[in-house]
């Protein structure tokens, strides 16, 4: 059987072909195309899925498809997603689209979600059997394996740990989503930026403040830069982060004891500067249980997402 996974981004769609064992065949990135509307985009999909079936025609082709923003996983729906910039995609019934072009049902599930199954399949190898899966970029999404098993939720909104709750929600920082005081107010890109500018008011002649008038754009790589140049700023700030981290999932563990806790996406690339106040927050719980034996694992792997969609597809055709 061979897997098609589609990983739609804002400006890009990044498509797999994997097989069975999980070796990736081919990857192809194309830039997400707004010009000709989203019926043309989901057909430019349906035509790369297509070209794919030619290829392998003695093949079973399986299709997995991840998108950012609420998905309805029963039906393939795009409920809402703020981050394609297509006019009237709210409602939008991706798996029966790409069905109609490709005669073939795809799994549609939220990117994030996918993710963490593409971390369960190829980073974890199917080890352990809770696992929480936080990706870490512009926005913070999460994904769950419970009992071994992908969990969606009722609804398909299941992992959201961004918009999880860690300060007042009315006088906390505006968050993407429109309400305060989320997680990913504090530990998304944006969240990160706010931070540093406020820091960069009380600490004007820092490392951190020269780098960014400099640049004249902030860029979460700043941060980075500066830490490693020492500037307290800068590790203030990603030991905050370490901190508010800390919190989102503590919070969760709490609620779902699991095993595992991998973190992933972009801002996890810079882990050595906020994990040990994130691991301080874990350790420091009044309830020691649910983090005594837990595993804290940083991954970094840009194909996860698309991974996590074909290899999800083959698994849900193989246990029909
Ligand atoms: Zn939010």
């Amino acid at each position: 059987m061979i897997g098609i996974g589609v990983d739609i981004g804002g400006t890009f769609v990044k498509l797999y072909i994997m097989d069975e064992r999980g070796e990736i065949l081919r990857k192809d990135k194309v830039e997400t195309n707004y010009s000709q509307g989203a019926e043309n985009f989901i057909k430019q999909i349906a035509d790369f899925i297509n070209q794919i079936k030619t290829q392998y025609p003695q093949q079973p082709i399986a299709v997995g498809v991840g998108a950012p923003g609420d998905v309805d996983h029963q039906n393939g729906i795009l409920r809402y997603n703020p981050n394609l910039k297509f006019k009237d995609v709210d409602e939008w019934p991706l798996a029966d689209m790409l069905q109609k072009y490709t005669g073939l049902r795809p799994y549609v599930a939220n990117d994030a979600t996918l993710a963490a199954w593409g971390v369960y399949e190829s980073v974890l190898n199917h080890q352990g059997n809770n696992i929480l899966v936080v990706t870490l970029g512009t926005g913070v999404g999460g994904g769950l394996i419970l009992n071994k098993e992908l969990y969606q939720g009722s609804n398909g909104t299941a992992g959201e740990i961004g918009h999880t709750k860690i300060a007042s929600t009315k006088t906390g920082p505006q968050c993407g989503c429109g309400a305060r005081g989320c997680l990913e107010a504090f530990v998304g890109t944006i969240g990160i930026k706010r931070r540093v500018m406020e820091g960069i008011l009380e600490h004007p002649q820092s490392i951190l403040a020269k780098m960014v008038e400099q640049e004249k754009d902030f860029k979460i790589e700043l941060v980075s830069r500066a830490a490693e140049k020492n500037c307290p700023l800068a590790l203030k700030i990603w030991e905050d982060t370490g901190f508010f981290l800390g919190i989102g999932i503590a919070n969760t563990c709490l609620i779902l004891d699991v095993d595992t806790v991998v973190l992933t996406g972009g801002v996890s690339g810079v882990a050595k500067y906020f994990l040990p106040a994130m691991e301080s927050v874990l350790h420091h719980q009044q309830i020691q249980t649910p983090f005594k034996k837990l595993k804290l694992i940083v991954s970094q792997n840009p194909n996860i997402g698309g991974v996590g969609a074909a290899m999800y597809a083959i698994y849900r055709e193989q246990h029909k």
